[in-house]
């Protein structure tokens, strides 16, 4: 593994490494010291120096001065930065896949899967830099012309959560960049190493033509940094994934300063699987999405709507499935499900596992921590299975873990009822081969999610469309389709070629 860090910029040493990057790396950063902590065993990865109160002043000087020539520069060139951004990834995929599954937890599959997304999002903002298209209008005045155009924002702040440490940070970035923005990137306290070898994979790229102040980093947790940046009126938007009550706060503190903020947060989502469905698909969906990534992605299954026909049918096919799950070292080719990230979050699963059973629900399988030969200081659980009744409390909430519920329904338009009874409103899905149930629901009366899917899964989104969600999911949009706009500024215009000056509205206003 050393090899892979070294290959990556990761020093081998018991010096704190630097967190900050304001245009340069900052040799000595002034805030506290923070260890890295490698979930699946337990050990420290590293040291690594945050980002204190002069710090964060050169990142945001680092990225206001970056900003005045970045934006100047034509967008299509911009996007050639960005493809050669996605080229130098490309070139350290696995070595980057392989950080991500040693500091995260997650699978080397999705690991590397991670990575790709990052690729495919900046092949996305490449093409997207030659399509930064605005509306032209017709005038209601005789010779006058009328368009809205698209310029750069300003440096932003982008906030991201441990569980997708790397590819997150590039769904913002890499589009932020083609729209002309810089920024000043403040990843989760968990996850640090990831943020350092991406920066060092960009700089690779950005600094050898003076542009390394359009990627910035500081590294630190929620306070300081994360609320200095949030309160920050020079950041005219903040990005920031991660939590309901994280996104709360972000949305009160850049309100309240009337600055711009694109909030994605936890979602709690439903799988339905109808009396038509076909249950060999409706099966891998539901092993993948409640135990890929060990229940730690926004679009995890959390909740199963069976329809009482296929109940029972369903319920032991998928028991039998969690029974093969392979849970073990995630750098291991052969593990299905590698450890959570924190005994915070083994806690949290066993303290919704009581609830169930305090509610007279039953634990079909799993419930329990696991032991690893060789990994005794992991956090491992078992994926687990629970069937619980509709007015369960816990299935208002997200438990960021493989723990899925089972409930049954009579009918469609239960299921529907029941899906978006939740305060979230992200992913959702339907099972089904009839396409009345199918266009239900993703009919107005349907799923009131920003992802609403037919016969795939809640989770593993494509880059191309709009991600993001409804209600305490906070209403962002990120990634593809025209999410670029939250990156930019809009401004119409109306040019008068003629010597009189009508007024709109057929206005006249002056001597008779
Ligand atoms: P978290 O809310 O604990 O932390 C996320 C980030 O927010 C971290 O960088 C943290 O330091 C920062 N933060 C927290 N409080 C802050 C504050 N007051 N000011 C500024 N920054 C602050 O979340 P987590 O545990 O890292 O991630 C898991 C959560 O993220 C889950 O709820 C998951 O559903 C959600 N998530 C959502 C999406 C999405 O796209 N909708 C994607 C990934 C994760």
């Amino acid at each position: 593994m050393q090899d892979v860090l070294q290959s990556l910029g990761i020093p081998a040493t018991d010096e704190p490494l630097s967190g900050v990057y304001a245009g340069g790396w900052v040799a000595s950063p002034g805030g506290d010291t923070m260890s890295t902590t490698n979930p699946t065993t337990g050990a420290t990865l590293g040291l690594v120096a945050n980002g204190g109160a002069a710090d964060y002043e050169a990142c945001v000087g680092s990225a206001q001065e970056a900003f005045l020539r970045w934006r100047l520069l034509p967008a299509p060139q911009r996007g050639e930065y960005v493809r050669r951004c996605g080229e130098a990834l490309r070139a350290k995929k696995e070595e980057l896949g392989a950080l991500v599954t040693l500091e995260m937890g997650k699978i080397r599959a999705e690991g590397e899967g991670e990575v790709q997304e990052m690729i495919d999002i900046a092949d996305f903002a490449v093409g997207l830099s030659r399509q930064l298209y605005g509306k032209t209008m017709h005038s209601e005045r005789p010779g006058h012309r009328m368009y809205e155009q698209w310029h750069p924002l300003g440096p932003i702040g982008i906030i991201s959560a441990f569980n997708f440490p790397v590819a997150v940070w590039s769904w913002n970035a890499f589009i932020a960049a083609v729209c002309g923005d810089t920024m000043i990137w403040k990843p989760s306290e968990l996850t640090p190493l990831c943020a350092i070898a991406v920066q060092n994979i960009v700089n690779e790229v950005m600094e050898p033509d003076g542009f390394g102040g359009v990627f910035n980093l500081c590294c630190g947790t929620a306070q300081p940094v994360g609320e200095t940046m949030i309160a920050d009126r020079r950041l005219p938007l903040i990005s920031a994934t991660g939590s309901v009550r994280m996104g709360k706060r972000v949305g009160e503190v850049v309100g309240g300063r009337l600055g711009r903020s694109l909030l994605e947060l936890g979602g709690n989502n439903a799988l339905l699987v109808m009396d038509d469905a076909n249950l060999d698909l409706a099966l891998s969906a539901v092993l993948f999405g409640a135990v890929g990534t060990a229940g730690q992605r926004c679009t995890t299954t959390r909740r199963v709507l069976l329809h009482e026909s296929v109940a029972e049918t369903f319920t032991k096919r998928l028991v039998d499935a969690y029974g093969q799950v392979r849970i073990g070292d995630p750098l291991e080719g052969t593990t299905l499900m590698g450890p959570l990230i924190h005994e915070g979050s083994v806690e949290t699963m066993l303290a919704a596992v009581e609830s169930v059973k305090r509610a007279g629900g039953e634990i079909l399988c799993g419930g329990e921590r696991a032991t690893v030969a060789g990994c005794e200081g992991g956090h491992f659980v078992k994926p687990t299975i629970a069937r619980v009744s509709a007015d369960f409390p816990l299935l208002k909430e997200e438990t960021f873990a493989p723990l899925v519920y089972l409930v049954t329904v009579s009918d469609l338009d239960q299921a529907i009822a029941l899906q978006n009874d939740v305060p979230q409103g992200l992913s959702s899905a339907v099972f089904t081969t009839g396409v009345q149930s199918a266009e239900r629901f993703l009919g107005h009366a349907g799923s009131d999610c920003g992802i609403a899917n037919v016969n795939i899964g809640t989770s593993g989104a494509e880059i191309g469309g709009a991600f993001g969600g409804e209600k305490d999911t906070g209403g962002g949009r990120e990634a593809g389709s025209d999410s670029w706009k939250a990156y930019m500024r809009r401004q119409t215009c109306t040019i008068n070629y003629t010597d009189e000056l009508p007024l709109a509205q057929g206005i006249r206003f002056g001597p008779a």
